[in-house]
C-alpha cells in the first residue's frame, strides 16, 4: 500500500452517530453520504451507517447512489437537490428515492413509474428560507392536492433544509415555524425531516421523524462532543540531512539556518492537503512510544504529491507521521486546515482525493481498505 493513507475510526462513527440521534431525541438518522461521505469513503462509512442501524442514507448525484447499490447496498438511499426530470429513469433503475421541487420532475418521475407499473417513492422538499430548492410553502395545499392524483407516485416524506442553523437562531425558527404550515397540511403519514448537523445539535427538539447529519457524522465540529474519524498519516520515502543554506522545494521558499533533518512524505495538493499552507502547517512525528507526538513544521512549498517536513533528528523510513490529525489540531487537522485556509471544514474533508489509499478501524482492528486505485 502506498505510504500515505487515510485511516477511518468506525468507532468514533458509530459514537457521533448515536450522540446525535440521542440529542434529537433518540429519533433514527439519515446519514448523509454525499461526495464521498465528505471524503471519508461512502461504500465502507455507507454500509457502517447501515451496519448501525439508519433509516437510510443520503447522496447528492445519482452516480453516487449508483455506487451503493453497486457495491451491494440495500438501503434506503435518499438523493439531495431537486431531481431533473432527465433523471427519473436512472432513479428508478436505481431504487433511490428522488427529492421533489419541482412539477416537471414529479410529472417526469410519474410518467416514467407509470410506464414500467412501478409506484415511486419521493420526497417533497419545501423551501422554508433556504432559497435553493424546494417547493415554496404557499404551494403546498395545491401540490398535495395535485400530486394525490399521481398514481405513479408516493409521496413518503417531506422534509427542508437549514440556511444557518449553526448561527442565525431567529431565522432557523422562523423556517421551523414555516415548516410547521407544511406539516399540518400533510398531516400524518410521511416522514418528516428537518435537522442538519447544526440543527441537531442547536434545536433537538426538532429531531421530528430524522435527522440528516452529515458533517457532525464525521465529527469535524468542535465543542460538541464528537470527534474527527479520520487522520491522513505517511511514512516518509526519504531522510536527510542538508548543510546550512540549502534551499527546498518549488520557489525556494524555505533555507535551512543550520544543519538540518528533513523528510520528505508522499503526500500533496493532489491528495488534498491545501497548497496554501506551505509556511503554517505541521505534522506529527509519532515516536515510541507512539504517544510521544513531536510537531515537525512543513518547510518549503506543499508539492503535488510530496512535502518536505524539518526534523528535531533522524529517523527511519518506518516512522509514522501524522499529516492530519483525529482531533482540532490548529495546524494539523482538517478542521484546522480550514480555519487556516478561511474555509468550512467541509471542504478539506471532500477535498481528500480517491487516490489515497483509506483503511477502516473497528476497535483498534482493520476491518475494510481500499486500495485508493480505483
Ligand atoms: C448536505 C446536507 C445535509 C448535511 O448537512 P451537514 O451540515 O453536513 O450536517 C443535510 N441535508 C441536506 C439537504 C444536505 O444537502
Amino acid at each position: 500500500m502506498r505510504p500515505a493513507w487515510l485511516e477511518v475510526n468506525l468507532d468514533f462513527l458509530a459514537h457521533n452517530l448515536r450522540s446525535l440521534c440521542v440529542r434529537a431525541g433518540n429519533v433514527p438518522a439519515i446519514g448523509i453520504v454525499k461526495a464521498n461521505a465528505y471524503g471519508h469513503g461512502a461504500v465502507e462509512v455507507g454500509r457502517e451507517l447501515v451496519r448501525l442501524g439508519v433509516w437510510g442514507l443520503a447522496v447528492a448525484t445519482v452516480e453516487e447512489g449508483r455506487a451503493l447499490r453497486q457495491a451491494g447496498i440495500a438501503a434506503r438511499v435518499l438523493l439531495l437537490g431537486s431531481l431533473h426530470p432527465e433523471q427519473a429513469e436512472a432513479v428508478l433503475r436505481w431504487g433511490l428515492i428522488p427529492s421533489l421541487s419541482t412539477l416537471e420532475s414529479a410529472e417526469a418521475l410519474d410518467a416514467r413509474a407509470r410506464a414500467l407499473g412501478l409506484r415511486a417513492e419521493a420526497h417533497l422538499e419545501f423551501d422554508t428560507g433556504m432559497g435553493r430548492t424546494g417547493f415554496a410553502v404557499e404551494d403546498a395545499g395545491a401540490l398535495k392536492e395535485w400530486l394525490g392524483r399521481y398514481t405513479g407516485l408516493k409521496v413518503s416524506g417531506v422534509y427542508s433544509h437549514f440556511a444557518d442553523a449553526e448561527e442565525n437562531l431567529l431565522w432557523t425558527e422562523e423556517q421551523i415555524t414555516r415548516f410547521a404550515e407544511v406539516q399540518k397540511v400533510f398531516g400524518r403519514g410521511p416522514l418528516y425531516h428537518l435537522c442538519n448537523t447544526a440543527g441537531t445539535v442547536n434545536f433537538p427538539h426538532m429531531g421530528l421523524g430524522a435527522v440528516r447529519p452529515g458533517i457532525g457524522l464525521y465529527g469535524l465540529i468542535p465543542n460538541v462532543g464528537l470527534y474527527p474519524i479520520a487522520r491522513l498519516l505517511a511514512k516518509p520515502t526519504l531522510v536527510k540531512r542538508l548543510s546550512a543554506g540549502h534551499r527546498i522545494g518549488y520557489g525556494g521558499l524555505y533555507t535551512t539556518e543550520g544543519e538540518e533533518w528533513i523528510a520528505t512524505l508522499p503526500v500533496g495538493y493532489a491528495d488534498g492537503m491545501p497548497r496554501q499552507l506551505y509556511n503554517r502547517a505541521t505534522v506529527r512525528l509519532l515516536d515510541e512510544p507512539v504517544s510521544v507526538r513531536l510537531e515537525c513544521p512543513v518547510v518549503g512549498r506543499i508539492s503535488m504529491d510530496q512535502i518536505t517536513v524539518r526534523l528535531p533528528g533522524p529517523v527511519d523510513l518506518n516512522t509514522l507521521f501524522e499529516v492530519a490529525s483525529a482531533d482540532f489540531h490548529p495546524n494539523g487537522s482538517l478542521w484546522g486546515w480550514a480555519e487556516l485556509t478561511g474555509t468550512v471544514s467541509y471542504e478539506p474533508a471532500v477535498r481528500l482525493a480517491a487516490r489515497l489509499p483509506r483503511v477502516y478501524l473497528r476497535a483498534g482492528v482493520e476491518v475494510a481498505r481500499r486500495d485508493g486505485g480505483e
